[in-house]
């Protein structure tokens, strides 16, 4: 399944000012950022660009300013290392108002084949309401837009959606057609066996993936907090365990409608307890590994056990397609991380399409040194679970059709 938008192949921006949306939210600590894997996945739109010879206009939001100018939150480090990654020069439009009179004078001056950045697109208040001013501000800095922005494509915001309105071309960037060529593939169209795995801590933020997921895959594996309302739903005492007491009437639907399909969908037979929740989350614990129907009533699951471990590596070693997000368990927590580093490892080791759903999954993934193994890790946590839904994400529904 071929994503039907208009891409940056499919243009010609020699000499346009090309505004590009791209996905720029990056964790920052003291300043620095301490993952870059965004701004890497976003080189190839850029440099494509820039070889094109347009003026190259990039845009993103950082974090949650919430309408306002906030220092800690201005895209500025990212001109910094964005200008080291590409080895040309990216000029920081330092502007309050995004695009106020410096950003403006920025893109007046620009030559082809040169690269602006423009301050957090959420410095502004319209951004997040999809308002009109801004989306017009947006346009009047371009001739072409670009969406490579996969994270935020499940939103409808100014800078993704709103300005397509005001400009006349509209179309996706690489990033954007790779994220959805793997999602889209996977779940449309995988090489089966397809094993989807899902964790995470609540069933109820995951109730239309479930759904959707159970009808395209052929195993779902459930891992994480959410497996306790499950494990509950079958009648087993999970002691003090996370429970949505509100869905064990939605996970006893999805068992029978597991059943009815014909489809595998595997629960935890093992799971590692202990007495409360760790505080600080990484604190020392101690633990023991129980059958999932033997959790004692004061006690807790944080991770899934040794036997369960197995159990989903033996399902990932027969898959041909895997997809998953969610961790297993309190993998903050080394003692807990165990259960998402068998899973991570199981999917390292494949040869099958193995897909990382973004979010906390990416991260473990990335941190195991696990991230060249894999076929494709998302960019975006909430967008590829919307994705997964089947929902249509209004950031890529916004650009040209073919
Ligand atoms: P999510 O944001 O839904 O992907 O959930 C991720 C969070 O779920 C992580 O912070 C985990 O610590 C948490 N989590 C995973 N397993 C459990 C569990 N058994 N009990 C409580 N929280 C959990």
């Amino acid at each position: 399944m071929g994503l039907n938008k208009k891409s940056v192949d499919d243009i010609n921006v020699k000499g346009l000012r090309t505004l590009v949306r791209c996905d720029f939210n990056v964790p920052l600590k003291d300043g620095k950022i301490t993952d870059e894997n965004r701004l890497v996945a976003a080189l190839p739109t850029i440099k494509k660009l820039i070889a094109d010879g347009g003026k190259v206009i990039l845009c993103s939001h950082l974090g949650k300013p919430k309408g306002e100018p906030k220092p800690e939150l201005s895209l500025a480090p990212v001109a910094v290392r964005l200008s080291e990654l590409l080895g040309q020069e990216v000029k920081f439009a330092a502007d309050p108002e995004v695009v106020g009179p410096n950003a403006k004078a920025a893109v007046e001056a620009m030559k082809d084949g040169e690269v602006v950045l423009l301050e957090n697109t959420r410095y502004r208040a319209e951004e997040t309401k999809n308002g009109e001013a801004f989306s017009k501000d947006l346009a009047s800095l371009a001739d072409v837009f670009v969406n490579d922005a996969f994270g935020t494509a499940h939103r409808a915001h100014c800078s993704n959606v709103g300005v397509t309105q005001y400009v006349d071309t509209a179309v996706v960037g690489y990033l954007m057609q790779k994220e959805i060529d793997f999602l889209g593939n996977a779940v449309e169209n995988p090489v089966r066996p397809f094993v989807a795995i899902l964790g995470g801590a609540k069933v109820a933020d995951k109730l239309n993936v479930i759904s959707n997921l159970l009808e395209k895959c052929d195993t779902l594996i459930i891992g994480g907090g959410m497996a306790y309302t499950f494990l509950k739903a079958k009648g087993y005492e999970v002691g003090t365990s996370l429970v949505d007491d509100e869905k064990i009437a939605y996970c006893k639907e999805m068992m029978e409608k597991a059943e009815k399909l014909g489809k595998q969908l595997l629960l935890p037979v093992d799971t590692t307890i202990a007495a409360e929740f760790p505080s600080p989350i990484d604190a020392e614990i101690e633990v023991c590994v129980v059958p999932s129907n033997e959790i004692p009533a004061d006690k807790m699951g944080l991770d899934i056990g040794t036997k369960t471990a197995e159990l989903y590596a033996d399902a990932v070693k027969s898959a041909k397609t895997v997809v998953w997000n969610g961790p297993m368990g309190v993998f903050e927590n080394p003692i807990l991380a165990k259960g998402t580093i068998a899973v991570a490892k199981s999917l390292a080791e494949t040869d099958a399409t193995t897909i990382i759903g973004g979010g906390d999954s990416a991260a473990a993934v990335n941190q195991l040194g696990f991230g060249d193994k894999m076929s494709h890790i998302s960019t975006g946590g909430g967008a590829s679970l919307e994705f997964l839904e089947g929902k249509e994400l209004p950031g890529v529904a916004a650009a040209n059709d073919k």
